[in-house]
C-alpha cells in the first residue's frame, strides 16, 4: 500500500506556516514504513529537536481507479478515519527555503499514524465533519473539513491522474492551523465529532 498526503489544504493552517495557498493540491507521499497503528507509542527520532503533530482526516481507498472523475471519486471510499502526519519541521523549513524534497521531514518511520475509520454512512456530509486532537486532555488542534480548499473528492480526482489509486492506500488530507510540538510522555488523543479515533503516548 501506499500513503498520498496533501500539504497546504487549510487556509489558516497556511498563515502560521506563512505558506502560500496552493492553485493545486500539494501533493507528497509517504512510504508503509510510515504507518503506525493501533495506539502504539510513538518514539520521537533523534534527528529532530521540532517533532510537530498535524491532525488530518484521512481517507481509505477501497477501490482500484486510475483517473477518477471527480463525480466518482465517491465511489472510491467508505471508511473515513482520523490520523497524524508527524512532521519535523526544523528540516522541513530547511528543505523549504532550498526547494527541497520534502520526504526526510515527513515520511520517515512511524509518520503516519493511523487511528480508527467510521463508515461514511454514519457521515451526513463530508464536508462538515468536525475533528480535534487533544494533548494531555487539553484541546490543541480544531478542525472542519468545511474549510479544506480542496475537498475529498478533488483531491481523489487531482492524486489519481498521476498515481493508479489501490485498494487499502490512504489518503491525507491536511491539517488545519493550530499544529505544534509534541514533548516525550504527552497523550494524543483524536476525535471525529466526540468518537475517540485515537488515543497514544509520545516516547
Ligand atoms: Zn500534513
Amino acid at each position: 500500500m501506499k500513503i498520498l498526503a496533501i500539504g497546504q489544504n487549510y487556509v489558516e493552517h497556511n498563515k502560521e506556516l506563512n505558506s502560500k495557498n496552493p492553485t493545486e493540491p500539494v501533493v507528497f507521499m509517504k512510504p508503509d514504513t510510515a504507518l503506525l497503528k493501533n495506539n502504539k507509542p510513538f518514539f520521537i527520532p533523534d534527528f529532530t529537536d521540532e517533532l510537530h503533530y498535524e491532525t488530518e482526516l484521512i481517507v481509505k481507498i477501497n477501490r482500484l481507479g486510475k483517473n477518477i472523475a471527480k463525480r466518482y471519486a465517491h465511489r472510491y471510499y467508505a471508511e473515513i478515519g482520523l490520523g497524524v502526519d508527524f512532521t519535523a519541521r526544523d528540516i522541513q523549513k530547511k528543505l523549504k527555503s532550498n526547494g527541497h524534497p520534502w520526504e526526510i521531514c515527513k515520511a520517515f518511520d512511524n509518520s503516519a499514524v493511523i487511528g480508527n475509520f467510521m463508515p461514511v454512512s454514519e457521515i451526513s456530509d463530508i464536508q462538515n465533519i468536525e475533528f480535534h486532537l487533544e494533548i494531555n486532555g487539553k484541546t490543541v488542534q480544531q478542525g472542519n473539513s468545511k474549510d479544506m480548499i480542496f475537498p475529498i473528492d478533488e483531491l481523489i480526482a487531482y492524486t489519481s491522474k498521476f498515481f493508479t489509486l489501490k485498494i487499502g492506500d490512504i489518503l491525507f488530507t491536511g491539517t488545519p492551523v493550530g499544529v505544534g510540538k509534541v514533548q516525550v510522555g504527552d497523550r494524543l488523543e483524536g476525535y471525529i465529532f466526540n468518537q475517540k479515533m485515537f488515543d497514544f503516548k509520545i516516547k
